[in-house]
């Protein structure tokens, strides 16, 4: 049963060449969320693979909340975004990180999670692994303890497991 919802995940991730960018291909979710028992899938495998006791979910905009948010309430897990700048209402922390080109900054309300809670950081796809750590690094500020990361999707051809796995994160992926 594991093994037909992995490969249904799978198949609904469409890939799209050269977008945004010639030579960069994109991991189309859109097809996998239209999908009833894709997405069902999907969220029943991530929570499956989630590690015991979370207190919170966060999702990383936009498309980390579409699976954090389910996945929390399977958990019976709170759900706290983590966002671009200026769009929170609230006082923030902020960490900025380096994207391939440029810099990109992640914020957070300063109260959204308790110190000592146990986060699990859910996104759709994890490339070089930037926004993850700088999600991490934000909610280490905040006191909490990020026992998992999920995502739907992993590239293998980057370093981004690695580069979690070396800071210590524990990295769950749905398809390689
Ligand atoms: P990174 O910070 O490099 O791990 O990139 C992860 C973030 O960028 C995620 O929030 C993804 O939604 C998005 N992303 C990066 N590369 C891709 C890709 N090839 N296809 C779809 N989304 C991507």
């Amino acid at each position: 049963l594991r093994g037909s919802r992995l490969a249904l995940v799978e198949q609904l991730v469409v890939d799209v060449a050269d977008w945004p960018r010639p030579g960069i291909t994109f991991k189309d979710i859109t097809p996998l969320l239209a999908s009833p028992g894709g997405f069902s899938a999907a969220v029943t495998e991530m929570v499956a693979a989630a590690p015991r006791d979370v207190d919170v979910v966060v999702g990383t905009e936009a498309r980390g909340f579409l699976f954090a948010a389910p996945v929390a309430l399977a958990l019976g897990a709170g759900f706290v975004p983590v966002r671009k700048p200026g769009k929170l209402p609230r006082a923030t922390l902020d960490q900025a990180y380096d994207l391939e080109y440029g810099q990109e900054t992640l914020s957070v309300h300063a109260d959204a999670v308790a110190a000592g809670a146990r986060v699990l950081l859910v996104d759709d796809v994890l490339a070089t692994g930037g926004t993850v750590l700088a999600a991490a690094d934000l909610l280490g500020r905040l006191g909490a303890q990020v026992v998992g990361v999920s995502v739907v999707l992993e590239l293998g051809s980057l370093p981004g497991r690695q580069r979690l796995e070396d800071a210590g994160l524990q990295v769950s992926a749905l398809v390689r």
